[in-house]
């Protein structure tokens, strides 16, 4: 008997309902001008079955997840295996900068590949990563002369935490009582546990707290929920002195202080006031304590310059690169260093100073290839000089959405936007995390062709840099309405039961 590929496990209707033949790896839709490449011989049902049962999604509750299962793209859209088109308005999880598929990007990635796909960097090297270490510096805030790879955000932070930990137990004037890290409360660096332990959001990172080593915790410098007694003018000056009060305790302890520079991503995007980082960065000197700058969601164009630290003249000891490193194509991580920390880590093989890290897919010469290409394009596009009236009219649209009921706060830095839903504006009091008001707004947006991923009740539009005027315009449109129609049906509903 012949299995025909596209058939198993399928009941008669589904078979009827699909009406598809597979051809080697093509599927061809019962529409012959539709032809469309899949991955696999797996027919739709199968997929979509596969999907919920075999793959476990990240951060999501495989018990109620509804499959999206996107086959294709072009430019900032996404087209599902249904031919459903969606615009990327979170830029595929904060990591897609030139849109998909473009040339340039996919072309570098081809010449890669006639040469070679992959080379380790545990004592060898390739000519790919090696130009991108080089521009990365060149790049890169002054004083970072030198390039760890690894494979995602969370790898970078962890090897800059380990770095800054062996720092100090191998600098000439060796301080091995410096182990301790300062962190944000609500901040988050990633999912391995050291990235964890220096992460601060209660709802991810709780349950995780006895395999965590100890962390000195400032508060978020967050603008909208301001302590009693502190206003927009003074919350810098606020902040700045709780950090100073744990240094000066502390700093003989402390090796390190890590920072989402400007935008605080995963807290809710939550804007740190002008002139804080640049205070932090002062103080982390003064105190003689590591700066670890995790530009992992922010770097690359996305707060309106190349890096979030350029904004405050900021360079930090270590600088922690990913997502956008390369465009959002492929896994790649970079951890910057000072010559400082980089020399503490020189000597013979027999004195033991090497660092003792790595990771198998470290600086692959592909996800080389294609971040240098994205630098490339970068300055023939003009990327960065085009993205003014972009802000510009995303600032547009959230003036207007910041006036809608139950909108708290909008904010924004550059191409990063959140908007906070609220169950009351006067006292800023939110909605109980379990009735997912974000991701009902963000529902609706994605039943209008708008792909969004919200945290908690903030939704999120970060789409990718090459993003259209009137894409955006079509994605704040899908958001207003998905907040109108959310908001609408809770004032009915609490109208009705008499609440
Ligand atoms: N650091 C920051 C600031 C992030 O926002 C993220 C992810 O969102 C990470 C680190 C972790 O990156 P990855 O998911 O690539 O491990």
């Amino acid at each position: 008997m012949t299995i025909r590929r596209g058939q198993r496990g399928e009941t008669a209707s589904d078979a009827q309902a699909q009406a598809t033949i597979t051809v080697g790896f093509y599927r061809m839709a019962s529409d012959p001008s539709r032809l469309s490449p899949l991955a696999s011989g797996l027919s739709r049902s199968e997929l979509l079955r596969c999907d919920r049962e075999i793959v476990w999604h990240p951060f999501t509750q495989m018990a109620e997840y509804v499959p999206l299962v996107i086959e294709r793209a072009e430019g900032c859209t996404l087209i599902d295996i249904d031919g459903r088109r969606y615009l990327d308005g979170v830029s595929s999880l904060w990591c897609n900068i030139h849109g998909h598929r473009h040339p340039r990007l996919d072309d570098a990635i081809h010449r890669q590949l006639d040469r070679v796909a992959h080379v380790t960097q545990l004592g060898a090297s390739n000519p790919t990563t090696i130009e991108l270490a080089r521009r990365l510096v060149d790049l890169a805030p002054t004083g970072l002369g030198h390039v760890f790879f690894s494979d995602d955000g969370a790898t970078a932070v962890e090897a800059a935490l380990k770095m800054a930990f062996q720092y100090w137990r191998q600098r000439p004037d060796s301080k091995p009582e410096k182990r301790l890290y300062v962190a944000l409360a609500d901040a988050y660096h990633g999912d391995t546990l050291g990235s964890v332990s220096v992460g601060g959001v209660e709802r991810f990172h709780a349950m995780f707290r006895p395999l965590l080593f100890e962390v000195l915790r400032a508060p978020a410098p967050d603008m909208y929920r301001l302590p009693a007694g502190v206003s927009a003018e003074n919350a810098c000056s606020h902040y700045l002195s709780a950090i100073e009060r744990l240094l000066a305790e502390r700093h003989a302890e402390i090796a390190a202080l890590v920072i989402e520079p400007l935008v605080q991503a995963a807290a809710g995007m939550l804007m740190h006031p002008a002139g804080y980082l640049r205070g932090v960065r002062e103080l982390t000197r003064r105190y003689d304590v590591l700066l670890i700058a995790d530009e992992v969601a922010v770097g690359f164009g996305r707060t309106g310059t190349m890096f979030a630290c350029e904004q405050e003249q900021v360079s930090p000891d270590l600088l922690c690169l990913a997502k956008g490193l390369t465009a959002g194509y492929l896994p790649m991580a970079a951890t910057l260093a000072t010559d400082e920390i980089w020399r503490a880590f020189l000597g013979t093989y027999a004195e033991s100073r090497s660092f003792f890290h790595g990771h198998t897919y470290g600086g692959n010469p592909l996800g080389a290839a294609v971040a240098l290409a994205s630098l490339n394009v970068f300055d023939e596009e003009r990327t960065l000089e085009k993205l003014g009236p972009k802000i510009d009219r995303l600032a547009e649209h959230l003036e207007r959405l910041g006036r809608l009921p139950h909108v708290g706060s909008v904010r924004q830095r550059g191409l990063i936007a959140g908007i906070e839903l609220v169950r009351d504006r006067e006292t800023t009091e939110p909605f109980p995390w379990s009735e997912r008001r974000g991701q009902r707004v963000c529902d609706r947006a994605r039943a209008e062709g708008v792909l969004l991923r919200p945290l908690g009740n903030v939704i999120v539009v970060m789409p990718p840099l090459a993003i259209g005027l009137e894409e955006l315009d079509q994605i704040a449109a899908a958001v207003e309405r998905g907040i109108v129609a959310e908001m609408g049906a809770t004032t009915t509903a609490a109208a009705q039961s008499g609440a």
